[in-house]
C-alpha cells in the first residue's frame, strides 16, 4: 500500500517535471495498455502468428503503428480534460471497456460496426436479452488492468489553455477522424485490434462512414396502370424470430413440440418446406431479403435499400395492407426513414403500442395476443395482406411463455436473469426453455389462430429470421455468427379449408430445398403478381422449385452492404453431418423413449 503510494507520487512528480506532461502521460499509458493487452488477450495473439507473408507483416505492423498512435491520441486529448469531465470520460471508457470485453469472451472478437449499429437500433428490450446473454463476471476480473491504465490519466493535472493546447488537440483529433478513415478503407473490421477503447471508437467512426456512403434515395417504382380489384383471399406473411427449425417435432425434433401443426399436416392443411436457410444469422439482414426479395450477397449496391418491398407489391394487386410488428427489428427503420410520412405500400403499422391501444396485453398473452388480434381481422373482411414479425423466441426463453405448469412441459428450466451456460447441466436447462417456448410461441400460436379464424380463404407463409444455437458446441452466443446451426429455420405454408388457390400448394414439387431466398417471389406467386410487373429477378418461387434447385444455399453474417466484417457461407448438397438436426439434452438419457404429456 505504502509502496504504491510512493510510486504514485514519483510519477506525479515526474509526469509534472517532463517537458510535455499530458503527452508523457498519454504515452506512457499507451504503452502500459500495449503491454497488458497480450498477456490478457493471448490467443488473438497467438492467432496472429498465422498470417506471416512478408506483405502480411508490413501491413500489419503499420496498422499496428497507426493504432498504437489512436490511443496515444485519445489517452492525450483526456489527459487535457478538466478534473470533473475528465473523471466522467473515464468512467464511460470504463464502461466501453467491460461492453467490449464481454464481446471478446463470448464472441471472441470486439464490437464491430454492425454490432453497434444493431445496439442503436434495436428496441431496448432486444438490448437488454444481449446484455444478459452476453454478461459474464469474469469480464470485472479482465477490466480490471485496463482501469488501472485508464488511472494513470488521472495523475497529471488538467492541461487545456486556450490558445496554447488548442492546435495539438485539434491535431489530435484530425489524426482520430484520419486514421480511421484509412481503416476504414483498407483494413477489414475483424483483423485484429490492440485496445478495447480504440477499437470502440474505430467502430463508432466506421459506423458514421458507413452511413455517409449509404443509400437514401426512393425505393424504385412498380409500373401503374394495372386495374387491381380487391382480392378475395388473404395472404399473411409470418416472420418468426430465433425459431430454429430442427426444434420443431414437425421435422422430426423427438420432443413433441408442435403436435397441431402436426395434425394440420396431416389434414392436407400444411406443406410443410423442410428445414430451410435463412439468409443471415440475425434479424436485419434475414428481414431486408425477406420483405424486399433481393437474392445477392453481400448487398453491396444497397438493393435492400432500392427494391420495392412486398407492400408495395401486395398494394399494387389490390390488397389492403396491414403491418403487425411487435419486434420492431427492419422496417422500424424503414418507418423511422420515412419520417412522419406513410411507409410506401402500407396502410397500417401496428406495433406493441397499439396493442396496448387495443387492451391486449402482450406481456401476458405473448404472441398469442398477436394470433387472436390476426383471427378476428381476418374474420372481418378479405383482400388482406398481412406481415407479422412475432417476437418468437428471443432469448431470454423463459419470458418467452406463461409461468403456469402446462406451458412448462420440459424441465428444469433456465431462470430469466441467467446467463447461457454451456455445460451439460447448463444446456439441459437451456434446450428445456427452448422447447417449451417453441410448444408456446410457435404451435400453440398457430393453434389459437388457425381454430378462431372462420373466414377459410387464407394462404400463410411462415419462416423464422434465424435459428440458435443452443449452446450444441459450446457457443455462449445465441445467434450473429455464421455457425450452421443459426440458419437452421422452418418453413411451411398453410391454408384456410376454402383457399381459391389450394391448387398451386398441392402442385408444390416434393424433395425440394428451400432457402429464405425463395420466399419473395412465393409471395408474389400467391398474390398473381404478372411478369410484367415484377421489377427484379427474384429467387424461384417455392411453387416452382424442383429437387434440382438450391443444391447451394447461401447466407450471409457480419455487415449488410458489405463494408467491413462480413462473410458469406452456403449449407451445400448433400449437407454436412448434424445440418438440420438438433438434440435435446446429452445426459446419457435416451429423450425419444421418454413419455411427455401432450395435453
Ligand atoms: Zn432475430
Amino acid at each position: 500500500m505504502g509502496r504504491g503510494y510512493v510510486t504514485a507520487l514519483d510519477l506525479h512528480s515526474v509526469l509534472t517535471w517532463a517537458p510535455y506532461p499530458h503527452v508523457m502521460t498519454a504515452l506512457l499509458a499507451a504503452t502500459v495498455a500495449l503491454i497488458i493487452d497480450p498477456v490478457l488477450r493471448f490467443r488473438d495473439y497467438r492467432s496472429l502468428r498465422c498470417s506471416h507473408s512478408v506483405a502480411g507483416m508490413v501491413r500489419f505492423s503499420g496498422t499496428f503503428m497507426l493504432v498504437f498512435l489512436q490511443i496515444v491520441a485519445l489517452f492525450y486529448l483526456v489527459a487535457l480534460l478538466p478534473g470533473p469531465l475528465r473523471l466522467l470520460v473515464l468512467l464511460f471508457s470504463a464502461f466501453i471497456t467491460v461492453i467490449q470485453l464481454s464481446y471478446w469472451l463470448t464472441l471472441a472478437q470486439f464490437m464491430t460496426a454492425t454490432d453497434l449499429f444493431l445496439a442503436l437500433t434495436v428496441s431496448g428490450d432486444h438490448r437488454v436479452a444481449a446484455m444478459l446473454s452476453f454478461f459474464k463476471p469474469l469480464v470485472f476480473l479482465y477490466t480490471l488492468p485496463y482501469l488501472l491504465v485508464l488511472s494513470v490519466l488521472l495523475v497529471v493535472p488538467p492541461g487545456y489553455t486556450f490558445p496554447g493546447t488548442l492546435f495539438p488537440m485539434l491535431l489530435a483529433v484530425l489524426y482520430l477522424v484520419v486514421s480511421n478513415f484509412l481503416l476504414f478503407l483498407h483494413v477489414p473490421e475483424r483483423s485484429f485490434h490492440l485496445n478495447p477503447l480504440t477499437s470502440f471508437l474505430r467502430t463508432a467512426f466506421h459506423c458514421g462512414f458507413e452511413k455517409r456512403r449509404g443509400y437514401r434515395g426512393p425505393r424504385d417504382e412498380l409500373p401503374t396502370g394495372q386495374d387491381s380489384q380487391r382480392p378475395r383471399d388473404s395472404i399473411i406473411y409470418v416472420i418468426d424470430e430465433s425459431v430454429r427449425g430442427s426444434n420443431l417435432s414437425l421435422n422430426s425434433y423427438p420432443r413433441p413440440t408442435t403436435p397441431f401443426l402436426q395434425d394440420l399436416e396431416a389434414q392436407g392443411r400444411l406443406k410443410n418446406l423442410g428445414i430451410c436457410v435463412s439468409a443471415g444469422s440475425f434479424s436485419h439482414i434475414s428481414n431486408a431479403y425477406l420483405i424486399t426479395g433481393h437474392t445477392a450477397f453481400p448487398d453491396d449496391d444497397y438493393q435492400t435499400d432500392k427494391n420495392p418491398t412486398i407492400f408495395d407489391y401486395a398494394k399494387n394487386m389490390g390488397y389492403e395492407t396491414l403491418y403487425i410488428d411487435i419486434n420492431r427489428i427492419y422496417l422500424s427503420t424503414l418507418v423511422k426513414a420515412a419520417g412522419d410520412g406513410p411507409v410506401r405500400g402500407l396502410d397500417r403499422w401496428m406495433t406493441e403500442k397499439s396493442f396496448k391501444e387495443l387492451r391486449i396485453d402482450l406481456d401476458t398473452t405473448k404472441d398469442l395476443g398477436v394470433a387472436g388480434y390476426l383471427s378476428s381481422f381476418l374474420n372481418e373482411g378479405s383482400g388482406y395482406f398481412i406481415l407479422v414479425n412475432k417476437k418468437g423466441l428471443h432469448f431470454n426463453y423463459r419470458d418467452r411463455y406463461p409461468d403456469n405448469s402446462d406451458a412448462s412441459i420440459w424441465k428444469p428450466v433456465m431462470k430469466a436473469s441467467h446467463a447461457i451456460d454451456p455445460s451439460a447441466t447448463g444446456r439441459e436447462k437451456l434446450v428445456n426453455t427452448y422447447d417449451n417456448g417453441i410448444r408456446f410461441q410457435v404451435d400453440e400460436f398457430f393453434r389459437l389462430l388457425v381454430s378462431e379464424t372462420t373466414n377459410q380463404n387464407y394462404a400463410l407463409l411462415y419462416t423464422s429470421d434465424h435459428g440458435q444455437t443452443l449452446a450444441e458446441h459450446g457457443q455462449t452466443y445465441t445467434h450473429m455468427k455464421p455457425d450452421q446451426e443459426i440458419v437452421d429455420v422452418p418453413a411451411f405454408l398453410l391454408s384456410g379449408a376454402e383457399y381459391d388457390k389450394q391448387g398451386l400448394l398441392d402442385g408444390i414439387a416434393s424433395g425440394i430445398r428451400v432457402s429464405h431466398l425463395n420466399c419473395f417471389a412465393t409471395l408474389l406467386d400467391l398474390m398473381g403478381v404478372p411478369d410484367s410487373v415484377r421489377v427484379r429477378p427474384y429467387g424461384k418461387s417455392i411453387l416452382a422449385l424442383t429437387a434440382e434447385d438450391n443444391k447451394e444455399r447461401y447466407y450471409m453474417s457480419g455487415s449488410l452492404h458489405g463494408c467491413g466484417d462480413f462473410v458469406v457461407k452456403s449449407i451445400s448438397t448433400p449437407s454436412n453431418e448434424g445440418w438440420g438436426v438438433s438434440r435435446p439434452v446429452n445426459r446419457g438419457t435416451n429423450d425419444e423413449n421418454k413419455t411427455y404429456s401432450t395435453a
